[in-house]
């Protein structure tokens, strides 16, 4: 089952050319999924040539301009599409009248149905088929979630040789093994599933987490992320102004990615305007220093996220 992430935009605070604000599209087996959406969310999604009116659920860090000016354009032009199921859109307080207000005052036409969900709690906040999308809230100027796409364990793999060995024909009783069901051969034996089956093995995480201050326990929701998107918005010479401003370093997001454990790869994003591409490898560099596996995300990219194993 494919799984990949589109970097629509990498920038905090205002766009700059070739930098977009912050917002990435996860496509998981054809659906889509979007996580903010800054002004110019659109012009990344047609750059990326994404067939994208069609977008599952939107879920909404905060409500910051950066993350969210981008919005009414997204809901106005899915309803070039026909489509039956409705658009989910989730994030934190105000996020309601933020869409509710958008499309009174923009006479929004909109064919299908949106249905807004305000959250502050961590928990389980949507269920998708062999998955589920978990919030956390961040520590920001304003209510802030983060958020983890967890995808529900998959089946061992089944051993033929190992049937063949337990003397099971090839067959009905082959079926069987492999949706979980002991069998019994004609002499009597009983074939356990834990005989020809190995053990379940892990789905995937992906994690997103922009804009918040530093604290330990982010660590705890998005460990184990075979990918976590996560803002270091400023070098580390920059902390005092960067915990002031309920941001964090790129020392900082190293930091917590490498207590949490388990962490595959971790991507920043919501780069300061101030730092250039050229300043962007001392972000880098810095927190590399601290956590190996950690990358410049870059508007346009697209990261496959394959099966651990
Ligand atoms: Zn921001
Ligand atoms: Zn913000």
């Amino acid at each position: 089952m494919n799984l990949e992430l589109f970097v629509l935009g990498t920038g905090g605070m205002m766009p700059l050319p070739g930098r977009f604000l912050t917002s990435v599209l996860l496509r998981r087996e054809g659906e889509l999924f979007l996580f903010d959406s800054g002004e110019g969310t659109q012009v990344s999604l047609r750059k990326l040539n994404l067939k994208w009116k069609k977008i599952s659920v939107i879920f909404i860090s905060h409500t910051h301009a950066d993350h969210v000016t981008g919005l009414p354009g997204i809901l106005m032009l899915s309803s070039q599409v026909e489509r039956q199921e409705p658009l989910y859109i989730i994030g934190p307080p105000k996020i309601k009248e933020y869409v509710e207000m958008n499309r009174k005052v923009l006479d929004m036409y909109i064919n299908y149905e949106i249905i807004v969900k305000e959250v502050t709690k961590p928990g389980i906040v949507y269920k998708g088929d062999g998955f589920s999308v978990n919030a956390f809230p961040l520590r920001h100027t304003k209510p802030c979630m983060g958020y983890s796409l967890i995808e529900e364990e998959r089946p061992g793999v089944f051993f033929p040789d190992k049937a063949i060995k337990s003397n099971v024909p090839m067959g009905p009783l082959w079926s069987e093994l492999q949706n979980g069901k002991d069998v019994m051969l004609d002499n009597g034996n009983i074939v356990h599933t834990s005989d020809v089956i190995g053990l379940p093995r892990p789905g995937r995480k992906v994690s997103f987490v922009t804009d918040t201050q530093y604290f330990p326990e982010i660590s705890d929701y998005v460990r184990d992320s075979d990918l976590l998107i996560c803002e270091g918005m400023f070098k580390f010479d920059l902390e005092d102004s960067a915990k002031d401003k309920k941001h964090m370093t790129s020392s900082q997001a190293a930091k917590l990615t490498a207590d949490a454990g388990g962490i595959k790869r971790m991507g920043l994003i919501h780069y300061s305007p101030r730092y250039t591409k050229y300043d962007l490898s001392g972000l880098l560099e810095e927190a590399k220093s601290i956590f190996p596996d950690t990358f410049l995300t870059r508007d346009g990219q697209q990261i496959d996220i394959p099966y651990g194993e």
